[in-house]
């Protein structure tokens, strides 16, 4: 067929932009340009919308009651994870646990997957551009163990070279844990390649996904991940709510993490039987309106459709790219050739925090310091950057204001 059958229609923005009521502010005199999208995306209508019915009209304790309206939450609850199955092109429900976030999905691995398979001298292989939530963890999983963590290079672009990454595996490999997307550079990863080399050698891998869901339409079948995680506030969706996706076989082996009401099929004092996946990592009542809104926040990006928010995406990271690269003194930090949609900048002279104070003062929102990615920064030799991330409601009329802000803050500090 023809490339034009294949491009994608592209988005109407401004009829998007009427659907995320937070947009229409102004922010000290100034029409809100919200370009901290890496940190927390914004909720459309269909969102606020979904919770206020689930609150109105659902709202009861889940998977206990007889009555009609903890059935209706339990219909609710368990429908939202049915469609994150489908976002994720999951096998089964059964691989789908709710958690508060990505931070929780990997804490949750940590302790049920690594912990009581490790022992001193094995080792957990991550790259140097992780979130601290897929470092941490890990640190603290070796500190109880003896275990290692070792780490993949990137290179001065901010690249990672899976072939190389799986140079470092080793017999005592436990686990890969990568980022899809890095949250401080830009860069997307080689995870398909990462997982093939690293299961070729028989390693497990953990994929840190909180920056490529919003970015990156997921069919984690194919991606053959070993587990996904990512977070609702980052796709649009609530806080307070995240996914671990784990192959079935897997989350099957592991204990559970958390103990309490929902994980158990049966207490005695003599002993415990544990509730079948997925809820044997669910302990306690869970966030059922995040769970909610997660599900309509899927349905508006998957009714956008994730390629023609990618492709729109590419189009403002471009522009934003060119914008920025014009401005002198400006440094990008983070130029891999496959990125999404963020750009991490320094500006000579102009600390980042005063950058992000005095383009706040315009209205324009967006986020300095390290990202909760030190490493990665500070191997580029700066201790922050300046980070402007796009979504799909963003417009090249706000990366021009936000070159005109960097332009004119370089020039009161010239
Ligand atoms: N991993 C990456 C790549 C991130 O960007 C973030 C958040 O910024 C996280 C993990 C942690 O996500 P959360 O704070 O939602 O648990």
């Amino acid at each position: 067929m023809s490339a034009a059958v294949a491009t994608p229609a592209p988005l109407d923005v401004e009829r998007i932009r009427a659907d995320f009521p937070i947009l229409s502010q102004r922010i000290n005199g100034h029409p809100l340009a919200y370009l901290d999208n890496g940190a927390s995306s914004q909720r459309p209508r269909a969102v606020i919308d979904a919770e206020r019915r689930y609150a109105e009209e659902m709202h009861a304790n889940v998977h206990r009651g007889v009555h009609t309206l903890s059935q209706r939450a339990t219909d609710a609850f368990e429908a939202a994870r049915e469609r994150v199955r489908r976002f994720v092109n999951a096998r089964s429900t059964r691989e789908i646990i709710f958690t508060r976030g990505t931070t929780e999905s990997i804490n949750l691995v940590a302790h049920s997957f690594v912990r009581p398979r490790v022992r001193a001298g094995d080792e957990i292989l991550i790259t140097h551009l992780e979130h601290h939530a897929n470092i941490v963890p890990w640190q603290l999983a070796c500190e109880a163990t003896g275990a290692v963590l070792r780490v993949a290079p990137i290179d001065e672009r901010g690249a990672v070279d899976a072939a190389e990454l799986a140079g470092l595996i080793s017999e005592r490999t436990r686990l890969v844990a990568v980022a899809h997307v890095s949250n401080a550079l830009g860069t997307v990863l080689p995870v398909r390649d990462i997982i093939a080399r690293a299961h070729a050698r028989g390693v497990p891998v953990l994929v840190d996904g909180a920056q490529a869901a919003p970015h990156l339409a997921l069919d984690l079948q194919a991606l053959d991940a070993d587990f996904y995680a990512f977070s609702g506030h980052k796709v649009y969706g609530p806080d307070g709510i995240g996914v671990l996706y784990g192959r079935e076989a897997l989350l099957e082996s592991m204990p559970p993490w958390q103990g309490g009401g929902d994980m158990i099929l049966a207490v005695r004092f003599d002993g415990t039987t544990y509730n079948q996946l997925p809820f044997k990592f669910e302990a306690g009542t869970p966030h059922i309106s995040g769970a909610v809104g997660l599900a309509a926040a899927l349905d508006y990006v998957s009714a956008l459709g994730l390629e023609r928010i990618a492709a729109w995406e590419h189009q403002l990271l471009e522009y934003a790219t060119e914008r920025l690269s014009a401005i002198d003194g400006l440094r990008i930090i983070g130029t891999a050739r496959d990125k999404a949609s963020l750009v991490s900048f320094v500006v000579a002279g102009v600390h980042p925090h005063d950058l992000g104070t005095i383009l706040d003062q315009q209205g324009i929102a967006i986020r300095t310091g390290h990202h909760c990615a030190m490493p990665a920064i500070e191997r580029f030799g700066v201790p922050a950057t300046a980070r402007a991330s796009f979504a799909f409601y963003n417009t090249r009329a706000e990366i021009d204001r936000l070159a005109a802000a960097v332009e004119s803050a370089r020039a009161m500090f010239r």
